[in-house]
């Protein structure tokens, strides 16, 4: 700094936290102090913790405080209302764990703090991103053509794909969506399972498909798409399919379905948040085979993929139609021979998440991803098998790859074993309807769960329902 430099009050003091070794240090001692207590405490924050919560009910305060206080205050409060979701018996919605390489990585990179919208803002993110795109074709089997966005979840990728896919029907229909717009547009159709995950149903609602207009199609038993039941396509046509319901963890048979629609003129566009990742998985494959006929594809990292959270990939096929749906333009903007990040993703500036997906990817292996990830349905078999022999709990669905549903006799009793299930704080798990009947849903989704935490999960289920029946 030079002598005469002149700092503002707001200046001298964040340049001095800067400086503050001690401020890091303590933030990573919290840190790790945090991850090595994970699996010692409840799965979920005691009522006490969140009842703190209300401590972080205040005005915006006037004067700075010092960031060794925030982050004190962080820890202190915050830190016990987590959900351990980074233990290694979390078992909600289909929530993944983290990866110690993923950590690190993002935690460097969060000191980087390096935004992924032009390669000329950040040449190491851009690197990244077309190194990763490669690495996905490879290990998700995917056409060589297929380029990726890399966004903040599934919900946002379907959003993506299926924009590609409203542009390129329309075009192909003889209509510049981006030019004309949707009012006097071609009407396009809409063809999707009656399982189709909610986050569908989103993407349907906020592109201006209306989700009135949805041609629904019977699933069987298992939730999977009835490929007889398909109506036929035609060049308007979207089809939405699903890798892994969302449930069950059941696959629609893309075999069956994909070259019959492809022949038909539909764009095809799946739905893999979590199941995608048994196409890199040789035990598994035979789930996704036919997925390579399709155009678009949405898959999470932060889910079977065990990246820190925020991570999500949209891939397609049609380049073009993605760049067009996903497309802006102004005189500032500085392209590069390489690849611009932002032309894949709906946002300009973005985190780079690509830094923990990379670190990810790299450190597991092919190797180390198909045998994670099988890891994953084999804890789920396990689970089932076990939770089947115990009196009182039937599983429902056939467990092909990590997700297990299982009830109690009557929807009322399911509901309060489940309740007590949480309570207990062994696990954590949810619950679902599956074909109108209550259920308790168990998604293994981490990377550090083991044989012995499912068996204590059976255990605590098993306890849970005794304890229930015995009070009355
Ligand atoms: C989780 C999930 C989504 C939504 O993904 P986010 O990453 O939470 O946005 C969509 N579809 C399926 C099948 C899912 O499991």
């Amino acid at each position: 700094m030079d002598k005469e430099d002149k700092l503002s009050e707001i200046q001298k003091k964040l340049r001095k936290e800067k400086q503050d070794q001690h401020l890091f240090n303590k933030t990573m001692v919290y840190a790790l102090k945090y991850m090595s207590e994970i699996d010692n405490r409840k799965v979920y924050p005691s009522k006490e913790a969140i009842n703190n919560l209300k401590l972080f009910d205040e005005n915006l305060p006037d004067e700075p405080t010092s960031a060794e206080e925030v982050i004190d205050f962080l820890n202190t409060n915050g830190a016990p209302a987590t959900t351990a979701i980074m233990g290694s018996r979390y078992f909600g919605f289909v929530n993944g764990g983290a990866t110690p390489a993923g950590l690190c990585a993002k935690t460097l990179g969060t000191f980087w703090d390096q935004n992924t919208a032009m390669n000329v803002i950040s040449p190491i993110a851009a690197k990244l991103e077309a190194v990763v795109e490669g690495w996905l074709n490879q290990v998700l089997n995917l056409p060589n053509e297929t380029v990726a966005g890399f966004v903040s979840g599934t919900s946002t990728a379907n959003f993506c794909g299926l924009a590609a896919a409203r542009y390129r029907q329309l075009q192909n229909l003889g209509w510049n969506l981006n030019e004309e717009g949707l009012f006097d547009a071609p009407k396009l159709r809409i063809v999707t399972g009656k399982h189709a995950h909610s986050a569908i149903l989103k993407a349907i609602s906020l592109l201006g498909f209306g989700k009135n207009n949805i041609e629904w199609v019977e699933v069987d038993e298992q939730g999977r798409i009835i490929p007889e039941a398909i109506p036929t396509l035609d060049e308007s046509s979207i089809l939405i399919l699903q890798a892994g319901n969302v449930n069950s963890g059941s696959f629609d048979p893309f075999e069956k379905i994909c070259a019959k629609a492809k022949a038909e003129k539909a764009w095809i566009h799946i739905d893999g948040a979590f199941g995608l990742w048994a196409a890199a998985v040789d035990q598994l494959k035979y789930l996704t085979k036919g997925i390579e006929l399709a155009d678009s594809w949405a898959v999470d990292g932060h889910k079977t993929l065990n990246t820190p959270y925020d991570c999500g990939i949209s891939l397609c096929k049609d380049e073009e139609a993605m760049i067009s749906a996903l497309h802006m333009q102004a005189a500032y903007i500085i392209l590069s021979e390489e690849r611009d990040g932002m032309f894949y993703t709906p946002e300009m500036s973005r985190r780079a998440r690509i830094i923990e997906l990379w670190a990810t990817l790299k450190n597991l292996g092919q190797q180390g991803i198909d045998e994670m990830v099988f890891g994953l349905h084999q804890n789920a078999a396990l689970f089932a098998k076990n939770i089947a022999k115990v009196d009182g709990f039937t599983v429902l669905n056939e467990v092909v790859f990590n997700q297990v549903i299982v009830k109690c006799n009557g929807d009322e009793l399911t509901q309060q074993v489940m309740e007590r299930i949480q309570k207990h704080g062994v696990c954590w798990v949810g619950g679902s309807t599956w074909f109108g009947e209550k259920v308790i849903r168990i998604s293994i989704c981490s990377w550090m769960t083991t044989e012995a935490d499912i068996l204590k999960t059976v255990a605590s289920f098993e306890s849970c329902l005794k304890e229930i029946l015995s009070q009355d």
